[in-house]
């Protein structure tokens, strides 16, 4: 019904506190966590506000570069992306690190409210500003960095109010992301709820994580809303094909003819994390489905190879993979590093990031099944290369079921040249369409069996 892309100001703000300074060394101390420096004012003007994407870099600061042991990570940046009841933090490192969570409860006798502090191991401030950093996004008042002892950087977010909160680690640059929803949001552990136990809600009792109970979610109705997210965009052009048409452009259009059709004909809320050329990071695009309370989230991408004989059409959901092409082609994708992709493969080895795993492998098979089929109708005979797994960065984090299609090689002569064209544009969308629907139908049998 309603179409949105991320524009400054309209529901998002976004600011960025990009941190200088040279390192003070600090002795060992043992503070409390409520006994980081209180909020105060910047002095030094080391703050730079985002008003609109990417980061911008306060350059009238030309402070030394920071003096960090070489075996310790440097906690150098901090970014937020905030909506009413979900706040990003994303706390940029030098390498990789250890880190835990915890939280306070509330002291209602003091007026304190509930905080989370995240404790880095082997880890430097790099920065000598001990001023707290406003945010008052309406959840999060403010955060304070400082050096708790000589290995640990202490990171207190002091909260308005606190809901769920979830972390997770990107390397490349490496940046440790923090979801923080308030207390109105459906904490995540809900969603855990597998549809057979959702049928049975009204006999179970769901617990959050402070042994609290959660209310029960409202009866699922179908899909309600839909991430659309177009790959790529601004700086970034994706793959290049022939004649120089690229993958950025190809599948903003296939996404915004998927979104007039799914709310004329399926009546549903879509949201694109773009709706121009314009670059938005990997880390905003989940931020901004989760803060959405999407139902689904699916990523359009056209894939290249040096093969240009290669051709076909794959879908993938989050998950570990030892297959080296998946692994080549999300490093692609995450614009970074094979080894990056390993690093991450290393970190989410013992979590479960993917909350929706099996939802997602069934929309991934709908979205998959009905793209080579539909496809195959109009231009002949389509390579299926299957549903897999990998891990693209624009999928973790993300609290509902999540995938990324490869629509074709846009490297491969063919294909690129059929994606440019809208009458095969137009087979995509419909075949993308059918898939969605599909799954609709499929989910929403399951959950009233
Ligand atoms: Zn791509």
């Amino acid at each position: 019904m309603t179409e949105k892309s991320i524009q400054p100001g309209r529901f998002a703000l976004y600011v960025a506190l990009i941190l200088f300074c040279v390192v003070k060394p600090t002795s060992a101390q043992t503070q409390r966590p409520d006994t980081l420096p209180a909020k105060a004012n910047h002095s030094d003007g080391s703050t730079a506000v985002e008003i609109n994407r990417g980061r911008e870099t306060d350059n009238r600061l030309a402070a030394p570069a920071p003096v960090i042991p070489p075996n310790k990570t440097a906690v150098t940046a901090i970014r937020f992306l905030s909506w009413q009841n979900y706040t990003r933090v994303m706390l940029e490192l030098s390498q990789e690190a250890k880190y835990e969570v915890r939280r306070l409860k509330e002291d209602p006798a003091k007026g304190v409210p509930a905080r989370l502090y995240v404790d880095i191991q082997g880890a430097r401030v790099a920065m000598t500003s001990k001023d707290a950093i406003p945010v008052d996004d309406g959840l999060l008042s403010q955060v304070r960095i400082g050096q708790y002892s000589e290995d640990i950087v202490r990171v207190v977010l002091d909260m308005t109010n606190l809901g769920a909160h979830n972390a997770f680690v990107l390397p490349g640059p490496y940046r440790l992301v923090i979801d923080i929803y308030g207390q109105k949001a459906l904490a995540p552990t809900a969603p855990i709820v597998a549809p057979a136990i959702r049928a049975d809600l009204a006999k179970s009792k769901v617990l959050d994580r402070s042994g609290k109970p959660v209310a029960p979610a409202p009866p699922v109705q179908g899909l309600r809303k839909i991430v659309l997210d177009p790959g790529h965009g601004g700086k970034d052009p994706g793959a290049i094909g022939n004649g120089g048409i690229a993958e950025k452009d190809l599948v903003l259009s296939i996404a915004r003819k998927l979104a007039a059709k799914l709310k004329k004909e399926m009546n549903v809320q879509v949201v694109l994390t773009r709706n121009d050329d314009r670059f938005v990071p990997l880390e905003d695009r989940t931020a901004l489905a989760n803060a959405e309370d999407a139902d689904l989230f699916i990523s359009l991408h056209m894939n290249a190879s040096p093969n240009s004989e290669a051709r076909g059409i794959e879908t993938y959901y989050l998950d570990n993979t030892s297959d080296e092409a998946a692994i080549r082609l999300a490093a692609r994708e995450n614009s970074t590093a094979r080894k990056n992709v390993s690093d991450l493969q290393f970190i989410l080895s013992d979590m479960t990031q993917n909350l929706k795993l099996e939802d997602s492998i069934t929309l991934a098979h709908r979205l998959q099944g009905a793209a080579v089929g539909g496809m195959g109708k109009v231009l002949g005979e389509v390579k299926d290369l299957g549903v897999k797994k990998a891990l693209f960065y624009v999928l973790v984090g993300a609290r509902m079921p999540s995938v990324l299609v490869e629509m074709f090689f846009i490297s491969n002569r063919e294909e690129g040249r059929a994606m440019g064209q809208g009458l095969y544009q137009d087979a995509m969308v419909d075949a993308l369409f059918d898939g969605i629907q599909k799954y609709d139908q499929a989910t929403t049998m399951a959950r009233t069996l």
